[in-house]
C-alpha cells in the first residue's frame, strides 16, 4: 500500500520541555527556505483546509500520516475544523467498495488529550 503525508495544519506553539527539538519547526524552516507554500511564516500556525480534499482525489489505497508538520490540536485550531480532519479520514475513497485510506497523526501529549476530550464533552 502506498504511504503519503497530508497537512491540513501547519505550524504549531512549543508547549512543554518535549518540544525543544521539535522536528516540525526544523522541517518548516527548511521549507520556508526553499519556498514551498504554507511555509511562508515559518512555524506559525496556520490552517490549509484546501488540503482537506488531497486523499479523496487519490486513486490508490493509501496509508496516510496526517498533519506530521503541525499540532492539530492546538488550542487555537476550531473544534469544527478538527472534526473536518477527522471527517477527511473516515470517508471511503468514491467508487470503491472498500474503505481505502488510512490515517495515524501525532499528538501534543496528554495534557492535549485531556483539552481535546473536554472540548468534545462540550460540543453538542
Ligand atoms: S506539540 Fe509537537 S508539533 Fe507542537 S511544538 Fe511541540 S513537538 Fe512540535
Amino acid at each position: 500500500m502506498d504511504r503519503a503525508d497530508v497537512e491540513p495544519s501547519v505550524g504549531c506553539t512549543k508547549i512543554s520541555p518535549g518540544c525543544k527539538n521539535c522536528y516540525a519547526e526544523t522541517m518548516a524552516k527548511r521549507l520556508r527556505g526553499i519556498g514551498v507554500r504554507g511555509y511562508e511564516n515559518g512555524f506559525r500556525l496556520q490552517l490549509m483546509p484546501e488540503r482537506l480534499a488531497e486523499p479523496l482525489e487519490r486513486r490508490k489505497p493509501t496509508v496516510y500520516f496526517v498533519n506530521s508538520m503541525s499540532g492539530l490540536f492546538h488550542e487555537k485550531v476550531p473544534f469544527e475544523y478538527i472534526a473536518q480532519v477527522f471527517e477527511m479520514m473516515r470517508r471511503p475513497m468514491s467508487g470503491l467498495a472498500y474503505p481505502s485510506r488510512t490515517g495515524s497523526m501525532a499528538f501534543r501529549g496528554s495534557m492535549c488529550c485531556e483539552a481535546l476530550m473536554g472540548r468534545f464533552a462540550s460540543y453538542r
